[in-house]
């Protein structure tokens, strides 16, 4: 990605630190002064610096706490959800059930052999998230991710507890009492319980949620699902309530990948630095202006600065760290707002427009360009075929597997009998009776073992295997291995499924 050229008309600019999207930075002065500079010692560990962040109102507050409320109320609910598939089957409208290796997502049902979507999905999410960058930037870590989502809750619980950043710091000071005592105990309390219903919402997914939330409070569950929601309750307390910022930093590599994806083109939450510098108090500001000076709109309040989560100063341009959350924006809009000042010193904008507007250039939003094209069509391509493909599945299948040994056997009258393990897939949620047929083998005779090739029965939504002998007739020039194909129909709706395999003979 490129970088950021803090670009000033009139006042030399004070030396600061670089745009940071790759290397290692370290953190120096206090949450509202620091700056992240490369660390010149290259050292690869820098002891964390507890940010409390301020409350901040806004456009991208508001946003926030909506997406927060549909994605935990979506995360939460959906696996009460009921969907009806036929009887005997599960009525839950999205189930992974690994006992019988299904996936139920509302209509549709993927099996084992279904594999290439879930691999596909996986590659149509990579696509999008790299068109969703290229246009604008980390819009899943600031508003999507779910470390981003659950750390604003565990924030929203500290700050209805502790009380908002002056409260919260002034009590990271004070020494222990009863009263720190007891609202640190309250606080880890409800984190802990926010923690624990994540994890058991996340075992409702793999079994029948109402089944499964009885067996959990009546501890007859299965072990499993204990072992899932304590490991859950674990890493969700840990990571939403004491990493934070430092998973996005450390530990997520998105940050590093997205340098390569965005370009000077790519919108991003930006300090607007033309508008902004030379930063001068408010009171200055109009004396310096009458005096011809120049004074810029930024009134150097740390208001931006101690919003943010990742505890960064947005005016040193766009740094790694930066999850583009867009809470610096409403702290500096509400400030413009109190002293009369246009918003939008901070926003959505791109390195280019600043360069343009600093060199007195005109600006232009270019979303349409070679690499949104491509992510674009990457993101159509996949998704198009993904759907084709589902639309178009069959819900019949088969497999066959050639007896090893004996290889064939000749009859008394001569004619050599092949034996085979058939198993027939019915996807669909009725039982179905299929016709069974051999091809490529001249005057063929099948038979199957306790049943009739025109009709094999098979139960709904299940897999049932059959020994099929396959004879061909004495005296018949076959050579050792001819290929043959088996045919599965379903007389009542015409679908079916082919499968090869060889007659072996002498
Ligand atoms: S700098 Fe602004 S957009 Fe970036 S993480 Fe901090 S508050 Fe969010
Ligand atoms: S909130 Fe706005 S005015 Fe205050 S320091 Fe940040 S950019 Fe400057």
């Amino acid at each position: 990605m490129s970088q950021i050229e803090p670009a000033r008309k009139s006042v030399p600019p004070k030396p600061r630190s670089t745009t940071v999207l790759s290397g290692r930075t370290k953190k120096f002065g206090t949450a509202a002064t620091r700056t992240a500079i490369p660390d010149p010692n290259g050292a690869l560990y820098a002891a964390r610096r507890k940010i409390q962040p301020q409350a901040v109102r806004g456009t991208f507050r508001t946003v926030k706490w909506a997406i927060l409320a549909v994605t935990l109320g979506i995360y939460y609910l959906v696996p009460f959800l009921r969907w009806y598939r036929g009887p005997g089957e599960p009525s839950q409208a999205v189930l992974l059930d690994l006992d019988r290796g299904r996936f139920h997502f509302f209509a549709i049902e993927l099996w084992p052999q279904d594999v290439t979507y879930v691999m596909g999905l996986l590659i149509l999410a990579a696509f999008t998230l790299f068109l969703m960058n290229a246009v604008a930037g980390r819009v899943w870590c600031g508003y999507l991710c779910p470390q981003t989502v659950w750390t604003d809750l565990f924030l929203a619980v500290e700050r209805l507890i502790e009380g908002d950043r002056r409260e919260r710091l002034r009590l990271d000071a004070a020494p222990w009492s009863m009263e720190k005592v007891r609202l640190r105990t309250m606080k880890h309390a409800v984190w802990l319980l926010i923690a624990w219903w994540t994890g058991g919402a996340w075992v409702l997914y793999f079994a029948d949620a109402p089944t499964l939330v009885g067996q959990l409070a009546t501890l007859r569950a299965p072990t499993a699902a204990y072992v899932a929601i304590l490991t859950l309750t674990a890493t969700t307390y840990l990571l939403a309530g004491h990493m934070r910022e430092q998973v996005c930093t450390y530990m997520c590599p998105w940050p590093r990948i997205q340098g390569s994806l965005t370009d000077e083109h790519s919108l991003n939450i930006l300090y607007r630095v033309d508008r902004g510098e030379p930063r001068t108090s408010a009171k200055k500001t109009a004396v310096l202006r009458a005096a011809g000076q120049p004074a810029g709109g930024c009134v150097d309040c740390f208001a931006c600065v101690t919003a943010c989560p990742a505890g960064i100063d947005i005016r040193e341009g766009l740094q790694m760290d930066c999850i583009q959350c867009g809470l610096c924006v409403d702290a500096c809009d509400t400030v413009m707002g109190k002293l009369g000042r246009p918003a939008g010193l901070i926003g959505y904008d791109t390195e280019a427009n600043v360069r343009c507007r600093a060199e007195g250039r005109p600006t232009s939003l270019r979303i349409v360009r070679p690499r949104t094209v491509v992510y674009g069509l990457l993101v159509a391509g996949v998704g198009g075929l993904m759907l084709q493909s589902l639309a178009t599945r069959s819900l019949t299948g088969m497999s066959v597997l050639h007896d090893r040994n004996p290889l064939f056997v000749t009859l008394s009258d001569g004619t050599i009998r092949n034996g085979y393990t058939v198993r027939l897939i019915n996807k669909r949620p009725v039982e179905r009776h299929l016709s069974l047929s051999v091809e490529g083998l001249p005057d063929a005779r099948v038979e199957v073992v306790g049943g009739t090739p025109d009709r094999l029965p098979v139960p709904s939504d299940a897999t049932q295997e059959f020994r099929v002998l396959v004879f061909a007739p004495g005296g018949a020039r076959l050579g050792p291995s001819l290929p043959v194909a088996f045919r599965i129909t379903d007389p009542a709706s015409g679908e079916g499924a082919v499968a090869t395999d060889h007659f072996k003979a002498p």
